[in-house]
């Protein structure tokens, strides 16, 4: 186990125009799990395989707690280390058993039997050593997978979209799973993910990636309550985006002055989000608007409405009503914002 440190790390592949990543600078605490989230192509699985050694970055240094294992002029080849891989294809060896897959590469003395026992039974496919990948459905073919990167004791594992190619259910069961082992061994772990969902869901810290470039490094509370910008606020699902002005402790847009508590000081210009669930309709509401369309979630109902703003502006909102609520496209309704549902950021 170690911690991981990634100082000012950039990487272009040959011929290409543009940088995969960009001074990209990151610590990863001794047993923490981290997700490196984004859409694809912001250069998630190039830092992986820069940590894995599978590729080497132009410039920066990467250290595995105080020992460096790429500088200037140090290069560590990635058999020396102690990473452990879990790829989306699970990449096993189709003509080998499971324990075979396990035990591949690594040397047979007398604690070999043991070592593979161990892992099995951690990964609960103990009785399975004897068959073959495709004798196995696809959360057991992870779990070997797994299994072979926890046999070598790394300092850190890494896994690139380790979910993708399994269903819905199977991947929240999968993924509390990993998770819980990832736990268990007090590994480093390093996930990649464009979802957001699965990142906050499995991680101690995110690091949001976009085109190369690190937008923000958090845990998933501190990103959710304070994203740093319209990337990260859209990529993790904000909608109702907007610009405004704060000035002291108002905040003043299309929808008029807003009081809040302005903890962190903005002034000027903002941008903000506002949570569908801050949105009510009701007959006192201050704002009016126009039901455009609704949609029936069961615990709630998804109300988008057309608001029309003092100039005349037709603004888009969305949001979430209780779903016994009778409203019907075209309705003229009234709804008032609750400032408390409120994200703001600078512009
Ligand atoms: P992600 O994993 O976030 O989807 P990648 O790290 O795979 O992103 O890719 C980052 C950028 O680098 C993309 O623009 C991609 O096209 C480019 N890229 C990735 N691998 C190679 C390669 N082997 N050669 C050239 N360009 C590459
Ligand atoms: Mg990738």
């Amino acid at each position: 186990m170690s911690s991981i440190k990634l100082r000012n790390i950039s990487k272009k592949y040959k011929d290409e125009k543009k940088f995969a990543v960009s001074n990209m600078d990151a610590q990863i605490e001794n047993g923490e799990i981290i997700t490196l989230l984004g859409p694809s192509g912001c250069g998630k699985t190039t830092t992986l395989r820069m940590i894995a050694g599978f590729e080497k970055p132009q410039s920066g240094s990467i250290y595995f707690g105080d020992e460096a294992i790429v500088d200037e002029d140090l290069f560590i080849p990635p058999q020396n280390r102690g990473v452990g891989m879990v790829f989306q294809d699970y990449a096993l060896f189709p003509h080998l058993t499971v324990e075979e897959n396990i035990g591949f590469g690594i040397k047979k003395d007398k604690d070999y039997k043991d070592k593979i026992n161990k892992v099995l039974y951690l990964v609960k496919l103990n009785g399975f050593e004897k068959k073959y990948p495709s004798e196995l459905s696809g959360g057991q073919q992870q779990r070997v997978a797994l299994a072979r990167a926890l046999v070598r004791s790394p300092k850190v594992i890494l896994f690139d979209e380790p979910f993708s190619n399994l269903d819905t259910d199977l991947r929240t069961n999968m993924r509390n799973e990993i998770v819980s082992i990832i736990r268990k061994t007090k590994s480093t772990a390093i996930f990649v993910t464009h979802d957001q969902k699965e990142a906050m869901a499995i991680s101690d810290r995110v690091i949001v990636m976009n085109n190369g470039f690190v937008e923000q490094i958090g845990t998933p509370k501190e990103i959710f309550e304070k994203p740093k910008n319209k990337f990260v606020a859209e990529f993790i699902g904000f909608s109702n985006i907007f610009k405004g002005e704060v000035n002291d402790n108002v905040v003043s847009s299309d929808f008029g002055d807003i009081s809040i508590e302005n903890e962190e000081n903005f002034s000027k210009d903002v941008q903000f989000s506002i949570k569908p669930s801050g949105i009510s309709i009701h007959d006192e509401g201050n704002l009016s608007g126009i039901v455009k369309s609704t949609s029936y979630f069961g615990d709630y109902l998804e109300v988008f409405i057309s608001y029309i703003t003092k100039d005349k502006e037709v603004l888009d909102l969305v949001c979430y009503e209780d779903p016994s609520k009778d409203l019907k496209v075209g309705d003229s309704i009234r709804f008032s914002i609750d400032k408390n549902k409120i994200v703001i950021w600078k512009e």
